[in-house]
């Protein structure tokens, strides 16, 4: 028990011993030790650091050979308790209690442009009116500071300690790439990125939004995993290219979303084909992937994107070409989407929350340990 006050809730940043939720420990033969730990929801986003951190606390003791951890959930008394017991009214709401609307942006796999859809969509709702942030959580292949024009300024923090986004073309931006050196990797992984992650929604001064779009790395990894988990509101958008092998990798993108039970808004096929000035298509990556992938979801095709020098030119330079050049044909499609999506979602923002005594001030700065 001793040893398992070194497990810290990284959310509530107590450990599990003071918050009473270490269930049980069993002792078994040749050095086995059971031990379950009793989270607040079933679904608690912070089970594989927990596993972790017990492996390695226990495991360090004298005449344990293996160390297997359970888990159940907190009865409502024990809940009730432990809110008393932490001083609050209720325990951590979800994220962005201010923002009308989450967007992640998936794709099975790099270079299908997830990116580039990201910034010129975040870009377009703000040219439609809406309020609008992008959220780059593709940690590891972080493009959209760029895309959108910010390249070495570093966010402030406000009096309140919240890490204010960054502002460009409208759009509220936060992305792991203020924190790093250019071009610097990132590292880390398990409990420290979902700290990060979860400071990006909740430590971040969001602000009312109507949409907050987020870039999510491809595939279904960690990082994917853990914002599907923090934003129980979300809907994901599918990005994908017109072969049919891009699209079959595009489904374990939307699966994900639906193992977590959130929204598929629908499919946007991007280099669907390349225009010549004299008028010649040339469908350069094949076609009909976006409908083939859309109708074996039973979503929407949001849009076909096409090929355009200007999108991968004006992406480079930092500005979006839905702002740029409105008229070119993937400028179009892609605020077609956009329009699409404003459509298919409610755009009123829930109640403001009062703020809550959790609210006190914290240490902000990403804690971020790299190589
Ligand atoms: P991902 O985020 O999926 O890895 P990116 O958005 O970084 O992909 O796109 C990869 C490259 O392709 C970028 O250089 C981008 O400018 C370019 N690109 C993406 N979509 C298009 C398009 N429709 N037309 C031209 N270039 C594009």
């Amino acid at each position: 028990m001793e040893a398992l006050r070194a497990v810290i809730d990284p959310e509530l940043r107590r450990d599990i011993v003071e918050l009473e939720m270490v269930r049980s420990i069993e002792f078994g033969d040749g050095g086995a030790v059971d031990v379950t730990v009793s989270l607040t929801t079933p679904g608690c986003p912070i089970r594989n650091h927990f596993e972790t951190a017990v492996v390695n606390a226990v495991s360090a003791l004298e005449g344990v050979e293996r160390v297997n951890v359970g888990f159940d959930v907190l009865t409502d008394t024990e809940k009730g308790r432990l809110q008393q017991k932490l001083g609050r009214a209720a325990l951590p709401e979800g994220a962005l209690a201010e923002v009308g609307n989450v967007i992640c942006v998936a794709s099975g796999k790099g270079g299908v442009g997830k990116s580039t859809l990201t910034a010129n969509l975040a870009a377009a709702f703000a040219a439609e009116g809406k309020r609008a942030g992008a959220l780059d959580a593709d940690v590891w292949g972080y493009s959209i500071p760029r895309m959108l024009g910010l390249g070495a300024q570093r966010p402030k923090v406000s009096a309140e300690r919240k890490i204010l986004p960054l502002e460009a073309h409208g759009v509220k931006v936060m992305s792991i790439g203020f924190f790093l050196e250019e071009d610097q990797a990132v590292v880390w992984r398990g409990p420290m990125l979902h700290k990060a992650l979860q400071q990006f929604l909740e430590d971040v001064a969001w602000g009312e939004l109507d949409y907050l779009i987020v870039d999510l790395p491809p595939g279904t990894g960690d990082v994917s995993m853990t914002l599907a988990q923090l934003l129980p509101q979300a809907k994901f958008v599918v990005c994908t290219t017109p072969q049919p092998a891009a699209q079959r990798v595009a489904r374990r993108a939307a699966e994900l979303a639906l193992k977590f039970k959130l929204e598929l808004a629908g499919v946007v096929e991007n280099m669907a084909g390349f225009t010549t000035p004299g008028g010649e298509r040339y469908p350069i990556f094949g076609e009909g992937g976006g409908q083939l992938l859309a109708d074996e979801l039973d979503v929407p095709l949001l849009g076909k994107v096409p090929l355009t020098m200007p999108l991968r030119e004006h992406s480079d330079a930092g500005t979006p070409l839905v702002l740029a050049d409105p008229d070119d044909p993937a400028a179009q499609a892609i605020r077609h989407v956009a329009r699409g999506i404003i459509a298919a979602t409610p755009v009123e923002l829930p109640v403001m929350q009062a703020p809550s005594p959790a609210a006190a001030p914290q240490p902000v700065g990403m804690s971020l340990p790299m190589a």
